[in-house]
């Protein structure tokens, strides 16, 4: 068969991402594509800022889309704010700790990390303790959402102990966003980022990011220029706000932008705190009626996220040709372990559109099929 994009079969994608995406975010996509200064564009983009501010829980004025996946987002919120030299410290729970630690470190900054067995939280106490013993720290950063294990990380009391210090608090939101609440002002949060693959239920290609009034002083004032000349929002703040003076520094994602445009139009016509609930009531359903079939769920009590279960086939068995058959014969994908849990647990993604009990419902019964 000639390979060609109308011969692609739908999934249901029910992995850690990327997660399902409406037809009304398509659409959006296909509108005709504008020149990046065009006043008509520029307009939009504004408003996908002004809404990100919105669903980040934030007044920052320095809000918007990195042109790349999450981890450009990821890139560009160490780059920014560390120095080489710096003192980072970064809590490492899961494989995108893990990947802070390798960018800092690549950036020249000295990382002090707090590990946790995977499928743990690292508790707030131990972050608030190395920050104790390393006062002089630029950044400490964690990650709220471990898509890795499943781990809901608590920033709150981290939050409150950075926010009378000089170390700027930097989090990761790639599958929080749009899934659970995130409060970046409430956290006292200085640098957070984000995908549009995961909760915003929009394609990968775009990912939000928010700087604090303390980081853009913290940028402002930097020795060294940004590492990374695509990623420096000092240039890319000329280009993006409202009051910018719109200069040129790369094209913009144009498509992209409208699809996560209409991604946020969605959220709020659903209302925020209607998808949070609809995220947790959907989460928690496949949780108890996983253990009801005897899987294990691999994430720790109490602090398990809704949009992204892990867990263990019931009598320890092997899950990379159940996966497999999954898709092949049911079309639906979930997702491996990685790391330490590679091969020994599913990750299952109900993230945006995805997060549905009709969806819940579908991989159950394929599941019975399968292991029954
Ligand atoms: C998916 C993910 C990333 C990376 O995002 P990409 O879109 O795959 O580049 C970073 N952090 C977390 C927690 C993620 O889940």
């Amino acid at each position: 068969m000639t390979v060609s994009v109308s011969n692609i079969q739908e999934r249901l994608l029910l992995g850690p991402g990327p997660s399902p995406v409406t037809d009304r975010i398509l659409q959006a996509m296909a509108r005709p594509t504008l020149g990046h200064l065009d006043p008509q564009f520029l307009a939009i983009m504004d408003d996908v800022n002004e809404r990100l501010r919105r669903v980040y829980g934030t007044t920052n004025e320095l809000t918007f889309p990195v042109s790349g996946t999450g981890s450009a987002a990821q890139e560009a919120s160490l780059a920014n704010v560390v120095e080489p030299g710096d003192k980072v410290i970064v809590g490492i729970n899961g494989v995108f700790g893990g990947r802070l630690t390798e960018m800092a470190r690549r950036m020249g900054a000295e990382v002090v990390t707090v590990e946790a067995e995977w499928g743990r939280i690292i508790d707030p106490q131990r972050m608030i303790e190395a920050h104790a013993a390393h006062p002089e720290a630029r950044v400490l950063a964690i990650v709220h959402a471990e898509t890795s294990t499943g781990v809901r990380q608590p920033l709150k009391e981290i939050g409150e102990v950075l926010a009378g210090s000089e170390t700027l608090f930097l989090v990761d939101a790639v599958t929080s966003l749009g899934g659970i609440p995130v409060d970046v002002d409430a956290h006292h949060i200085d640098v957070c980022y984000s995908g549009t693959q995961k909760c915003l239920g929009v394609p990968p290609g775009l990912a939000p990011i928010t700087f604090s009034p303390r980081a853009v002083e913290r940028i402002r004032s930097r020795k060294s220029p940004c590492q990374s000349w695509y990623l420096d929002a000092a240039l890319l703040a000329d280009y993006v706000g409202a009051g910018a003076q719109r200069k040129y520094h790369h094209t913009a994602p144009i498509n992209m932008m409208y699809g996560l445009h209409e991604g946020l139009v969605l959220l709020e016509e659903e209302g925020i705190e209607a998808r949070f609930r609809r995220h947790a009531e959907v989460g928690a359903a496949l949780q108890s009626s996983l253990e009801e079939r005897g899987f294990t769920l691999f994430a720790q009590e109490g602090h398990r996220l809704p949009q992204l279960t892990s867990a263990a086939l019931p009598g320890g068995r092997e899950e990379g040709p159940v996966r497999k058959e999954l898709l092949t014969r049911f079309g639906i994908e979930v997702g491996g372990g990685l790391g330490p849990a590679a091969g020994k647990i599913w990750r299952v993604g109900l993230m945006g559109s995805g997060a549905t009990h009709e969806s819940v419902g579908r991989l159950l019964a394929a599941v019975d099929e399968l292991l029954g």
